[in-house]
């Protein structure tokens, strides 16, 4: 079972992927937990690259490429073999991140994005997609506090305007209305224990026996 896990900066991403594994361990599920872009050394080598690139502006199609590349060695190092063995793989973010930032937030649309899609993973979808979906104005909130604390800057996507951020959700939203049987869209901003419940729903629903 392919689970993959969405949604924009501050969604709460990373508390869904701990709830989610928390779940898992209760109920003696196999799993194996990867993210992206990253998963391989080499893969994790693309996504520093693309998160800090110095003064080289980087061109739209560069990013697409690489986060295709990225992906192609986490399926092939982790997703495929894993799923192969009948194990259940966790993914912090896959294609339809790609959908949602390169194609809403960077505007290259959906043609290019499916026919990378289609020679990268052939026939292979997510069996379901939790999408956090929140909007941009909680979530940068969230985002900034989060790197405020860490004494952090904020991601390079985080400090582009906020129209970025909408264009993303919608593109994610969009996902969600042509794909429902994949996706499960939760409203990350509602309270967390509210969110985590809802977590729960799901996971029993779609994974419980
Ligand atoms: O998942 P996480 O929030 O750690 O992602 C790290 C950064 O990579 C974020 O700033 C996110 O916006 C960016 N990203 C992207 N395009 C993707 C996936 C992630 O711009 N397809
Ligand atoms: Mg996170």
């Amino acid at each position: 079972f392919f689970l993959t896990i969405e949604g924009c900066e501050g969604a709460g991403k990373t508390t869904a992927v701990n709830v989610i594994k928390q779940w898992l361990d209760s109920r003696s599920i196999e799993f194996t937990e990867t993210r992206e872009p990253g998963g391989t050394p080499m893969a994790e080598n693309l996504r520093s690259l693309l998160l800090d690139h110095g003064d080289e502006k980087v061109a739209d199609i560069t990013e697409l490429l690489l986060m295709f590349a990225a992906r192609s060695q986490n399926l092939f190092h982790n997703i495929e073999p894993a799923l192969k063995q009948g194990r259940v793989v966790l993914c912090d973010r896959f294609t339809d991140a790609t959908f949602a930032y390169q194609g809403g937030g960077r505007q290259l649309g959906v043609q290019q994005i499916a026919t990378l899609e289609t020679l990268v993973q052939g026939e292979r979808r997510p069996d379901m997609t939790i999408l956090l979906d929140v909007e941009p104005e909680v979530g940068l909130a969230r985002a900034r506090s989060r790197a405020a604390e860490q004494g952090g800057q904020l991601d390079r996507i985080e400090q582009e305007a906020m129209d970025f951020f909408s264009r993303v959700r919608n593109a994610y939203l969009e996902r969600a209305r042509q794909y429902p049987e994949q996706f499960e869209i939760i409203d990350a901003g509602q309270p967390l224990e509210v969110v985590k419940t809802q977590l729960l729903e799901v996971l029993e629903r779609r994974l419980g026996d």
